[in-house]
């Protein structure tokens, strides 16, 4: 026997590229070689067995025992430490992504979406999986803790006994095998130990240790190249889930949870980051997502230090790694290094604090004398009092979808009346313009319809026409609290005349309704949302039908070049300074202006300055936005002469492409508000700032 033992150095661990390096070694040799954790926290593996080693999990500063059995064993065992020493001969590939090998760190890059810099812990999270929060258990209550995660595995077998049974019967053995992993999986005496040793080494709550231990087993599988491997990772990951179910099913609550938690995700969905607990959660960090995607939008709105569009990042998290997000510069670091968390302790964590400023109310004047309104758009009742903090105008914009659960439950009348009236008494005298749900798209309120296309799918005024009940309770409920305040309603996603006319029949049928009732309520102003291009191409037949038009630019720029907004992978074709876009947008304009119904541009296109000072050209004077930006938007604005951007926004409609506009707009702006605008707050050379 030939024995050795030593560390595993290669910064990504004894992972699957490596363990094949390892596998093709091994087995040139006739010896039994064998490797085995020396924390004892893994069965010994076969060096020649690809699974078998990966179950090691052998990360970065394993200590590992090799040992060779056999005729050729001291030649064998040369040759294993000899790979192991070389880092398994893989050349590192810098895929632009890793700045430091001599550290553990990982950069990525991303899009920042909002401002600030947190140093936090990860918290991973799927979809359609559970928030969980590290506690601290005190010593004498880690017994009950153990014995409350055992009741949890057994509750969770005898619901897996209970699925696999029926799936036997309904669609017979064959798809009822799946069943059978999950129930070895929990049954597997390696996951329960290690919750347990977790729990007590930790003195951890039993969600956060399953979490935790959950984290790395799928980790070991998501990196192999084989298909049949990987399914068996989330099958892993669907076992914790329903663990965790189970365990936080019994309704413990923690006081003393974690309060760095940095959500780390593939994508999210807009409702999922409105049920997160604030207190806990600091910052977000997804694969997908672009500028305007919901779930940027909101987390801007929550003061979230978000980025997004980091692609691949996900998987090579683990639930409690350390990670600095860096949303300025619209990145993320996984395990930073010391010196890096003590430049980072230089820069104030969390989003900067808006610099010290008297709240200006009410609309802003350009120097020419255009008085433009600054009105706020707001996603959740939490954010309602920050209308007041900035000055806005009251509310644009107030995404009402945002109150509908995940899970799919439709909020009731009455949660939605209380909501509704607290929206009109904080938004006071400016009023408050209340969208009718947008849902489908990115919110699909039940995840398990989803469509094949959900941007062109029963999105928004579709969803409520198809779905007449739900819109008839969310019209009353609006009418029944206009009574409290000056509320108005906006039809989302029209396509054309007919939607409008048989959204406005609803809500005249509602009206009716309320007024044999005898119940109180007030009539309110109907406008809708111009985001779609045959919209637009019919912009003065629907102003024919409405009070107002409300500038839906994300989705305009959206449907008018077909790039899906949530899609980092189509990001650089999202340009919001295209002539098309410009087009639309300068079209509503006209045709709003000849009908005489006012529009309020409310797409994340009004909260960036120069694009603000461009629209205020094309003829808007009604912006709505997210309220931190209210005040910079309105200092700039009160700095310009609108006929001077009028002349801009007039040349940049005569441009050929983005490219073209953008160009304009640095020059122009640089030529004649170089205080206003330093080189960062326009559109980047060469690439599209959005
Ligand atoms: C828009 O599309 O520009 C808009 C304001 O609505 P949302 O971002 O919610 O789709
Ligand atoms: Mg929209």
């Amino acid at each position: 026997m030939a024995e050795r033992r030593l560390q595993v150095t290669s910064r990504l661990g004894l992972h699957a590229r490596a363990a094949a390096n390892l596998v093709r070694v091994a087995s040139q040799f006739k010896s039994r070689i064998t490797l085995q954790r020396l924390d004892g926290n893994a069965e010994e593996a076969d060096a020649k067995s690809i699974l078998s080693i990966l179950t090691l999990a052998a990360s970065r500063g394993t200590d590992l025992k090799i040992v060779a059995g056999g005729e050729d064993e001291q030649e064998a065992l040369e040759a294993v430490v000899g790979l192991f020493s070389r880092d398994f001969d893989e050349t590192e590939k810098d895929d632009g992504k890793y700045i430091s090998r001599a550290t553990n760190e990982v950069r990525c890059k991303g899009l920042g979406v909002s401002d600030g810099v947190v140093i936090g812990r990860v918290l991973r999270l799927q979809e359609g999986t559970r928030n969980v929060y590290r506690a601290e258990i005190a010593e004498g209550d880690l017994e009950r803790e153990r014995r409350r995660f055992r009741a949890a595995v057994r509750l969770s077998r005898r619901q897996l006994e209970t699925i696999k049974d029926r799936a036997e019967k309904e669609l017979g053995r064959g798809h009822a095998y799946i069943f059978d992993a999950h129930l070895l999986f929990l049954h597997d005496a390696k996951l329960t130990r290690d919750v347990e040793d977790y729990i007590v080494k930790e003195r951890s709550n039993a969600e956060w240790a399953a979490k935790v231990v959950g984290d790395r087993l799928p980790s070991i599988y998501t990196q192999i190249n084989d298909e049949y491997l990987r399914e068996r990772g989330s099958d892993i990951e669907d076992v914790i889930q329903r663990l965790l179910a189970n365990l936080t099913g019994e309704g413990h609550k923690y006081p003393n949870l974690s309060e760095d938690a940095v959500i780390v995700s593939t994508d999210m969905l807009p409702s999922t980051i409105a049920e997160l607990n604030l207190n806990h959660v600091k910052a977000i960090a997804t694969d997908a997502g672009g500028w305007t995607s919901h779930m940027a939008i909101i987390a801007r709105g929550l003061g979230l230090t978000t980025v997004v569009g980091l692609r691949d990042f996900y998987q090579r998290t683990r639930t409690g790694d350390r990670i600095v997000v860096d949303a300025r510069r619209g990145e993320v670091i996984l395990h930073p290094a010391d010196e890096t968390i003590a430049q980072y302790q230089f820069t104030p964590a969390g989003p900067t604090p808006a610099a010290p400023h008297v709240v200006e109310f009410g609309p802003v004047r350009t120097l020419d004398g255009v008085e433009v309104s600054l009105r706020a758009n707001v996603e959740l009742p939490t954010e309602f009092q920050s209308i007041h903090d900035f000055g806005a105008c009251g509310v644009g914009l107030f995404r009402s979808e945002f109150l509908l659960s995940r899970h799919g439950l439709m909020t009731s009348d009455v949660e939605q009346y209380e909501t509704y009236k607290l929206l009109a008494e904080t938004a006071g005298e400016y009023g408050a313009i209340v969208r009718l749900f947008d849902v489908g798209g990115e919110l699909g309120p039940d995840v398990k319809e989803r469509e094949r296309n959900p941007a062109l799918g029963l999105r928004a005024v579709r969803f409520s026409l198809r779905h007449k009940e739900i819109m008839r309770t969310q019209v009353r409920a609006i009418l029944r609290a206009a009574a409290a305040g000056p509320l108005s309603l906006v039809i989302p996603m029209v396509a054309d005349v007919a939607d409008v006319r048989l959204a406005k029949r609803v809500i005249e049928e509602e009206l009716e309704h309320l007024k044999a009732e005898n119940v109180p309520y007030s009539p309110v102003q109907i406008g809708v949302m111009i985001e779609v291009p045959s919209a637009v191409l019919t912009a003065e037949k629907i102003a024919g039908e409405v009070d107002f038009f409300e500038l839906g630019t994300n989705d305009l720029v959206q449907y008018t070049l077909a790039v899906d907004r949530g899609n980092d992978k189509v990001s650089e074709w999202f340009r919001t300074l295209h002539p098309a876009v410009l087009y639309g947008i300068n079209r509503t304009l006209e045709a709003a202006g000849d009908a005489r119904i006012p529009v309020i541009v409310c797409g994340e296109m009004a909260s960036t300055p120069a694009y603000a000072v461009l629209l205020i050209g094309l003829g808007a004077i009604d912006l709505s936005m997210t309220p931190a930006t209210i005040p910079r938007v309105r200092a700039v604005l009160s700095q310009i002469n609108a006929g001077e951007a009028r002349d801009i926004a007039m040349r940049c409609l005569a441009a050929a492409t983005a490219d073209e506009v953008e160009e304009l707009v640095r020059r122009e702006f640089k030529a004649r508000w170089p205080d206003l605008f330093p080189s960062n707050s326009l559109p980047k050379a060469a690439e599209s700032s959005q």
